[in-house]
């Protein structure tokens, strides 16, 4: 069993609803056990200022699939939620984006995937949900703590449980 990391977003629709089905969903087609599930975060645009905030979480699975099998799970679910690349522009609205953050140790660089994901270090919308999860984890020589600690968190805020 492989343990990765997926950032969870979107800005289109009710998103909280979104990740509450979407997670069982990849859960089930990854042939996936669940490890944790961060709280729901409302976090400010990046890259492209000109749209809503979004809502972000980060889960820890562990899987069987290699991470291209992974990742490919992933962007089915995406699809399923109503992501359509085609249609979109570059970091603007999306319904679901799921991100592969990391998986065990593994390093790789292609276009297709990259890992650990090239510009998690860059963001507090990815790190804070990760940090409340598994702070100790270590991601490319640093802990996800300390790469938060990096950053600035203005403007994310933690959304109530919704159960
Ligand atoms: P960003 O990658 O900056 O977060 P984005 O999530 O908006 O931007 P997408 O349009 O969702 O970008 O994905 C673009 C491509 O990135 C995908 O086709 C996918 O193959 C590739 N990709 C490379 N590495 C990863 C990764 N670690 N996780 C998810 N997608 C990746
Ligand atoms: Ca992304
Ligand atoms: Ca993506």
């Amino acid at each position: 069993m492989a343990g990765a990391l997926i950032a969870l977003g979107g800005n289109v629709g009710d998103v909280r609803a979104t990740f509450a089905r979407a997670i069982p969903d990849l859960c089930r087609a990854a042939r996936a056990k669940l490890v944790a599930r961060s709280s729901d975060y409302l976090t400010p645009p990046w890259g492209d200022l000109q749209q809503p905030a979004f809502v972000n979480a980060g889960i820890s699975i562990e899987t069987e699939l290699d991470p291209k099998a992974l990742l490919s799970v992933l962007q089915d679910v995406e699809r399923k939620f109503g992501r359509d690349r085609s249609a979109e522009r570059r970091w603007g609205p999306r319904p679901l984006d799921l991100d592969l953050i990391a998986y065990d140790d593994i390093a790789m660089q292609s276009p297709e995937l990259t890992l650990p994901h090239p510009r998690l270090f860059e963001r507090a919308f990815v790190l804070v949900p990760l940090a409340e999860i598994t702070p100790d984890r270590v991601v490319a020589g640093r802990t996800v703590r300390v790469a938060l600690a990096k950053l600035s968190a203005a403007g994310i805020e933690r959304l109530p449980n919704m159960d």
